[in-house]
């Protein structure tokens, strides 16, 4: 097979707190130029069948993966995973757990809310997902861009849903050591998620690599619309220092709220091991047009 560049491994739908459907992500993937696809929705995977049936229709490569919440050194990570078993009893297990904690959490997101004087809080967010597992600080950030009290999801989070604000709650999600377990034991690969975003000091951030690769995880997100051009070299240099492979994946969520669409974003860099390659096995190839005559 031709080399793959266009690789977009990293998106949500609206089985988590994307707003289009994975037949919507698909053709925008295609649209764009994209080669290899997953859709990874947060702590999900009832949207694999769909995801994968779309890509091949619209003639894409596709990978399984999911985006798992993690608590490591008091604070939350996400581990993406790549090209497992959608199938496999011990992931959807473990993730059925880690989305298990979401509706009491939102209960007491929307109880700090209504200190402030924002009442409704839980039910206006609820109607964007139907479902209390799947409900997220986003589903949240839009009910308070909807109701008036904020004027885009950037400003929600900034005011109301992150560290010591009135809407958040801190949760314990899985451990590093099961995410990684669950995605590798299933046939997988566990990248460590937008790195950069953590606000870890460098012996956390260490700490958070050598743990990592320590129970098998073998890959980082280098190139994700989370990061800077700067960001991008600094972990790229990171994952040559560790021995990791590298990922792409944009992050997309909305056309309304996200800055970086599918299949944007830069190549990777040079020298590096893209995961994907890694991966070779796992990827569901798309039909190939049928020979004329
Ligand atoms: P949760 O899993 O409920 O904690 O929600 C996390 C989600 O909120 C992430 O996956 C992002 O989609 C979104 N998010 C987190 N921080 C921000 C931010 N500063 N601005 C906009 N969206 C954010
Ligand atoms: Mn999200
Ligand atoms: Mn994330
Ligand atoms: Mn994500």
């Amino acid at each position: 097979m031709t080399q793959i560049l266009n690789a977009d491994l990293h998106c949500h739908s609206v089985v988590s707190d994307g707003t289009l459907t994975p037949e919507a992500l698909a053709e925008r993937a295609k649209a764009n130029g994209v080669e290899l696809w997953a859709l990874t929705d947060h702590d999900e995977i009832s949207g694999q069948h769909r995801a994968m049936a779309a890509a091949h229709a619209n003639g894409l490569h596709y990978l399984c993966g999911t985006e798992i919440s993690i608590t490591f050194a008091s604070a939350t990570v996400h581990i993406v995973g790549l090209g497992f078993d959608p199938d496999n009893e011990q992931l959807r297990q473990g993730l059925h757990n880690t989305r298990g904690g979401r509706g009491q959490r939102a209960m007491d997101m929307s109880d700090g809310l209504a200190k402030v004087g924002i009442h409704g809080a839980y039910d206006g967010a609820l109607k964007y997902v139907g479902n209390p597992e799947l409900i997220s600080r986003t589903h949240f950030a839009r009910f308070l861009v909807e109701s008036g009290v904020c004027k885009d999801t950037n400003e929600v989070f900034r005011k109301y849903l992150t560290d010591n604000k009135p809407g958040f709650v801190p949760h314990r999600w899985a451990t590093l050591r099961d995410a990684v377990h669950w995605i590798t034991e299933a046939g997988g690969e566990a990248v460590i998620a937008h790195p950069a975003r953590y606000k870890f000091t460098a012996n956390e951030e260490y700490a958070l690599f050598s743990e990592f690769k320590a129970h098998g995880g073998r890959a980082v997100e280098v190139v994700t619309g989370s990061h800077t051009p700067p960001e991008y070299v600094k972990y790229a240099d990171m994952a040559r220092e560790f021995g990791l492979a590298a990922s792409r994946g944009s992050d997309f969520h909305s056309p309304d709220e996200s800055h970086t669409d599918l299949g944007t974003l830069p190549w990777l860099p040079g020298g590096l091991t893209p995961v994907w390659e890694l991966l070779d096995h796992r990827i569901h190839r798309a039909p190939t047009p049928s020979a004329v005559g």
